[in-house]
């Protein structure tokens, strides 16, 4: 491949901040819209095992497809990737399976902005659907997808079957609509809880007893600080044994959500006290996000702004991460007319600001 101006590329140190797969994702995302080509090197540098691992490996094979892109570097464990991308993504259904049980939210969150920024399409995504440290799926149906909705961002995903680590063999469906202008909403202060549920799931092969106790567990904090929320409970099949209590909450336009999964050992009631204290600390916070929207939230953000007459938008949340700070620092990079304030110091809550030049 003829990599030879090499001004016209971005490039990008995967080492900074977090240091993990997020800044390949994003920088992918934005390659894409923007059809600017990029050099990514240290790519997961701060990670026990570097470089690309097979779902951020699954990340640059779709994109690859959907811009029929030209890459150097797309190779298990490779540490510096160049992408070309060559066309927008057409409209159609893409097909994508990660072999394990990597995370198919943060596949399906890497391709939703390039695909809504084109012609729209739908998407079937196989591997993890219920991960530590990602969103779920329950995460993105319930937090992500209805915050972003106020952005006139419309996508409807289903889940066909879960999937938990080690084997994996989840599928989530989506179907991404074009993405056309629409009026920046502010957000409304704090965060009242209107509307609370829990999820209290496990893979089926597990004891039934254990989601009435993750379930009762949360109920019992919960009625502690006077909040009433509706329960449900479930037991799914799955190749892998797995169970987790997701709580999320509605206040106005904003959600917030968080997750607790159950390993062997651990009681299932520490499981529902585990979320749902995170929830209630979230409370005490008076914030408007929960510290994953918070990061989550910059780059549909920024783009919506360059879109929109409004100026800037700002919202506070819970704790400011080094997820947070590593996305402040990197879409700026792609998008120049985009300035983020972060106010506030790392782990402690703080407030975001996101101007248009
Ligand atoms: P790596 O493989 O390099 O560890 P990764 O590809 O798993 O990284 P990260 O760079 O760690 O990805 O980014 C993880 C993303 O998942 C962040 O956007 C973070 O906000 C989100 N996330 C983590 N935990 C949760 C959670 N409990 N709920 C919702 N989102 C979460």
């Amino acid at each position: 491949m003829e990599v030879s101006i090499e001004d016209k590329f971005i490039f990008i140190d995967g080492s900074f901040g977090e240091g993990g797969g997020q800044i390949l994702r994003t920088s992918l995302s934005l390659s894409v819209i923007l059809l600017k080509p990029i050099k990514i090197g240290n790519i997961r540098a701060k990670r026990p095992k570097p470089g690309l691992q097979p779902q951020h490996l699954a990340c640059v094979k779709a994109c690859r497809e959907l811009t029929s892109a030209e890459t150097k570097g797309e190779d298990l464990h490779s540490q510096e990737l160049i992408f070309v991308p060559k066309r927008r993504p057409p409209k159609g259904t893409y097909h994508f399976d990660i072999g394990t049980a990597g995370s198919t939210s943060l596949l399906f969150q890497a391709l939703l902005f390039p695909l809504a920024l084109s012609e729209g399409a739908k998407l079937i995504l196989e591997g993890g659907t219920h991960n530590p440290n990602a969103p779920t799926f329950h995460y993105l149906e319930k937090v992500y997808l209805p915050v972003l909705s106020h952005f006139g961002l419309n996508c409807k995903i289903s889940l066909d079957k879960i999937g938990f680590y080690p084997k994996g063999g989840g599928k989530i469906r989506a179907v991404i609509e074009k993405f056309s202008p629409y009026a920046m909403p502010s957000f409304s202060p704090g965060f009242k809880p209107e509307e609370v549920e829990i999820l209290s799931v496990s893979s089926e092969d597990l004891p039934a007893h254990i989601v009435e106790r993750q379930a009762k567990a949360s109920l019992q904090l919960l009625s502690e600080a006077d909040i009433e929320a509706r329960v449900i409970k479930e037991r799914v099949p799955s190749e892998s044994p797995g169970t987790f209590l997701f709580i999320w909450a509605r206040s106005q336009e904003k959600r917030v959500g968080f997750t607790a999964f159950g390993k062997k050992g651990l009681p299932a009631e520490k499981v529902g006290e585990s979320a749902t204290s995170a929830f209630l600390e979230f409370l005490k916070t008076q914030t408007q996000f929960d510290p994953y929207l918070a990061d989550q939230l910059l780059l549909p953000i920024s783009l919506f702004l360059l879109k929109s007459s409004q100026k800037y938008i700002n919202y506070t949340t819970s704790q400011i991460t080094k997820h947070l700070i590593t996305q402040a620092w990197l879409i700026p990079q792609f998008l120049d007319k985009i300035k983020i304030i972060l106010q506030g110091k790392e782990n402690e809550k703080g407030e975001v600001i996101i101007e248009r030049a």
